[in-house]
């Protein structure tokens, strides 16, 4: 099983009749249902946590039961405490997959193990989006034809102030003549990092089913792949430890 924690700061939701009209119980229960929906392997165990929640949802437990955590943010990440932020980039380094959406860029998780600014261009004027496969044969990309088209999204633009992509899976195109880095994947210790652009609140981008399936393919794609995962202790080993013996 790959335990998923899909976490929302939940508030927009809840402040806009319009968001709401589109997401009436959250974008984490839409991005939860997508993830439900494509799971037909029945590998998935899915949860949901939100910013109001005691810990922001993501207690000890909740983060060491978690293999996969997806991060939707975006008027409220300076409420999100660093404590918790210490705690999931320690858990990433463990080897949890973290998959960040759209204004997450500009996160304290994503930011901090990131290392760099995360800042981007961009404008809400509803154009056109073509995500292109620039890595046909990668995970992230079964399934999905040459490109993905949403009809109406926000821009974002480059320069996107990220370290170099380890490997990039999407390039978009936007209405306006922009393009955007808006599908990458980083190492980070042992955990896998992805970044997906897509998710502006006020259009239904979590209801079109490609979009659903790069999410969960994604999660199948972050999913934990080691079994060491004692990333703080720096232990000695004794010289009748070693593997060969010594004289
Ligand atoms: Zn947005």
């Amino acid at each position: 099983m790959i335990r998923v924690t899909v976490w929302n700061e939940f508030v927009h939701e809840r402040q806009h009749e319009e968001i709401r009209e589109l997401y009436p119980d959250g974008i984490h229960a839409c991005i939860a249902a997508g993830l439900e929906e494509l799971d037909s392997g029945q590998e998935l165990e899915i949860r949901t946590a939100t910013l109001d929640q005691p810990e922001h949802g993501l207690t000890d437990e909740v983060l060491g039961s978690t293999d996969v955590l997806l991060w939707w943010g975006h008027c409220a990440h300076d409420q999100v405490g660093d404590a918790v932020v210490e705690k999931v980039v320690h858990r990433v380094h463990q080897g949890m997959g973290l998959l960040v959406l759209h204004s997450g860029h500009f996160s304290k998780p994503f930011k901090r193990l990131m290392g760099t600014p995360c800042a981007l261009k961009w404008r809400e004027a509803g154009e056109r989006e073509r995500l292109w496969v620039v890595n046909p044969g990668h995970p992230i990309a079964q399934g999905i034809g040459r490109c993905i088209e949403l009809p109406h999204t926000e821009m974002y633009g480059e320069p996107f102030s990220i370290p170099e992509p380890e490997e990039q899976v999407f390039i978009s195109w936007f209405e306006g003549g922009e393009v955007f880095r808006s599908g990458n994947c980083w190492h980070r210790g042992n955990g896998r990092i992805f970044y997906f652009r897509p998710g502006h609140e006020t259009y239904p981008i979590y209801h079109n089913p490609e979009i659903r399936r790069v999410l969960h393919n994604a999660v199948r794609y972050l999913a934990p792949n080691t079994w060491w995962s004692d990333i703080t202790s720096a232990p000695n080993v004794p010289r009748d430890q070693a593997p060969e013996p010594l004289k």
